[in-house]
């Protein structure tokens, strides 16, 4: 138990001072950036040991794995705050709204309306990214770039609060490109955060302007599974 939580701080002192230097170097503080361990397919006692090392933001991408891993924990630190970095189903939009406290992966207006509906019947308003498919890549989640501005107006319209705009960039080639657009598109439409950057590209990221980084690998290891 010790080795495992000396492992998570020395991990998780890696991954700030990346995060410090790379905001150093274009003039912000690394303080303004919110660092989001994905924990996803991570068991609660892979968990664990991050959790006691400070960590306090998590993110998961399945609303069920989600709901069977944190209720738990945050009972035992209610500081702890959860993001949904993945696809949403609109049948899960009320259980998204219940568990997490931002969702990263708004990308079509079926979903708005779903998950603006669920923030109505809770009384709760949870604040999302719109995820841009940024590099039109035709598997992938994400609103297409032609359509960001209206689905931005439209949850304004329906009062669902925006903080920004998400992206996963694609696999293969350079990031960079990719985050200096979804930068641009946000500065146009006046939103601030930006949701990018993961194990391998989040220096990158933050070099361009993320709010907001994503790391699983960085601080977990690799996956027990795909
Ligand atoms: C899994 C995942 C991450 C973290 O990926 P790593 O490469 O392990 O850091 C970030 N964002 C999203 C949307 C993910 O699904």
């Amino acid at each position: 138990m010790t080795t495992a939580i000396t492992q998570a701080r020395d991990r998780l002192a890696a991954v700030r001072d990346t995060m410090d230097r790379a905001a150093r170097l274009t003039g912000r503080s690394a303080d303004a950036i919110t660092l989001i361990a994905v924990s996803k397919t991570q068991e609660t006692d892979a968990i664990r040991p991050l959790i006691e090392a400070g960590q306090r933001v998590f993110g998961e991408n399945r609303v069920q794995e989600a709901q069977a891993k944190w209720p738990a924990l945050r009972q035992e630190y209610p500081d702890i705050r959860l993001h949904l970095v993945g696809q949403l189903q609109s049948n899960k939009a009320a259980d998204a709204v219940a568990l997490f406290d931002v969702i990263h992966s708004l990308d079509r207006p079926s979903l708005l309306t779903a998950l603006a509906k669920a923030m109505d019947a809770d009384g709760r308003r949870v604040p999302c990214y719109i995820q841009v498919n940024i590099g039109a890549e035709e598997q992938k989640g994400g609103c297409a770039i032609a359509d960001v501005p209206a689905l931005i107006a439209a949850a304004r319209e329906a009062d669902v609060p925006l903080l920004g705009l998400m992206c996963v960039p694609p696999a293969e080639g350079e990031p960079a490109p990719y985050f200096a657009l979804l930068a641009k598109m946000a500065r146009e439409e006046g939103l601030e955060r930006l949701s990018m950057g993961m194990s391998g590209d989040f220096e990158t990221a933050i070099m361009l302007g993320a709010s907001d980084i994503r790391v699983g690998t960085a601080l977990f290891g690799a996956r027990p599974y795909p």
